[in-house]
Formats: C-alpha cells, sequence, structure tokens
C-alpha cells in the first residue's frame, strides 16, 4: 500500500495547498498584477467584496477536509479493495495510463452535468447548492466554496471513477491538476478561454457516454 494512503493529513496537505496555490496564482495575475489592465476581460464590472473573498475561502477550507476525508476512505481504508486502483504502471501501460485523463475528464463532465441539474432542483437546491451561488460575483477563491453537502456529490466523481475504470494515482492527479486549474481560472470570471457548449449538446453527449460507460463497465 503506498505511504499517502495511511495518512489522512498528508492528503489533506495535498488538497489544500492543490487549492492554495492555484487559487493565489490567479488572484494575483488577474485581481492584482494585471488587475486594470485585463479588466475589459473580466465578464461583471466590480470585483467581490472581502466578505466574500472570507465565505469562499472557509467554505474551501471545510471542503478540502470532506475531500481529504473521503479520498482517505476510499484509497487508504479496506474499502480500496473495491476500486479498481493500480500502483504497478506496467498492469495496463503508459498508453493507457495517458488515455485514462481525458476518460476522467469526460466521465467528469456526465456526472457534474447531471449533478448539478439535480442540485438545481427547487426540492434541495437550499440544502446543497445555494451556498456556491453565493458567489455572484466569483473570485478565484470560490472554487471549492461549496455546502459540505455538495462537497460529498462532487467528490463522488473520484469514487464513480475508482469503482468503474482501472485508474492510477498519478492519473487521479494529474486529472485533480487540471480540475482545479480550469475552476480557478473560470472562477476568475475572465474571459480567456471558449464558452462551453450549449447545454443541450453537452445533454446529449452526456447520456452517450453514460450509455457507452456503464455498457464497458458491465464488459470488463
Ligand atoms: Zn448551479
Amino acid at each position: 500500500m503506498p505511504f499517502w494512503s495511511y495518512n489522512y493529513w498528508l492528503i489533506l496537505l495535498i488538497v489544500f495547498l492543490r487549492y492554495l496555490v492555484m487559487s493565489v496564482v490567479a488572484y494575483l495575475v488577474f485581481y492584482v498584477i494585471f488587475r486594470h489592465r485585463w479588466a475589459f476581460r473580466k465578464i461583471q464590472i466590480g470585483f467581490p467584496k472581502g466578505p466574500d473573498y472570507r465565505r469562499e475561502f472557509l467554505y474551501s477550507v471545510l471542503t478540502a477536509f470532506i475531500f481529504a476525508g473521503i479520498g482517505y476512505s476510499l484509497f487508504g481504508t479496506g474499502l480500496r479493495n473495491y476500486t479498481q486502483l493500480y500502483l504497478n504502471m506496467a498492469d495496463y501501460g503508459w498508453g493507457y495510463f495517458w488515455l485514462s485523463i481525458p476518460l476522467m475528464l469526460i466521465i467528469h463532465d456526465t456526472y457534474f452535468y447531471w449533478t448539478h441539474r439535480a442540485m438545481h432542483h427547487p426540492s434541495v437546491f437550499r440544502w446543497f447548492h445555494k451556498v456556491h451561488h453565493l458567489s455572484t460575483n466569483p473570485a478565484p477563491w470560490a472554487s471549492f466554496a461549496f455546502h459540505p453537502l455538495e462537497a460529498i456529490v462532487e467528490a463522488g466523481i473520484i469514487v464513480v471513477i475508482a469503482l468503474i475504470m482501472p485508474v492510477h494515482p498519478l492519473a487521479i492527479g494529474l486529472f485533480l491538476l487540471i480540475m482545479i486549474l480550469t475552476n480557478v481560472f473560470h472562477l476568475a470570471e475572465n474571459q480567456l478561454v471558449c464558452k462551453p457548449s450549449s447545454s443541450l449538446v453537452r445533454a446529449n453527449l452526456s447520456i452517450c457516454f453514460l450509455i457507452l460507460f456503464s455498457t464497458a463497465s458491465f464488459l470488463f
């Protein structure tokens, strides 16, 4: 068993530093150094206020504890025997290793789309998702700013991935790095990247990938 899976605090440190480093970099670049030069790129004219930053940061700290708790429970306890985590690169080869990263991104997009839609349902919105939408003018600090219940749902993607496909810890690390990078820079509210495709296209693609992966997970 790898050394990191024994230690909840090490996982917490990695999860929190990943959030902190990316948020600080994005904050410094978009909100301090190039605040005026790139102001025209910002979607909203104003900048968030102190209480917004504090709320987003505090909820993000709470989320880091939850993410680390779920990561540790899944990979650091007996539950790991139910996952398809592998440590020996030779088991599936480098080709699969590199393929597994875009596969995780596709599965995540599907998962995020449907869980996000579900959390917008009026009967559960205030219990799960309202906190995230308090950030009406989000800063880079908002990438982890979820209600604890939503944090559990968000962390569920790692559970899904680990159950349905063979995955190496390094691939999970790279996947999570891409996730936090896109989240932080998206929430910096600067129009540097392409707009996402329409929700209809995403919904259809999501259904296709859901069918594909459910079939694949039964076959293998
Ligand atoms: Zn939403």
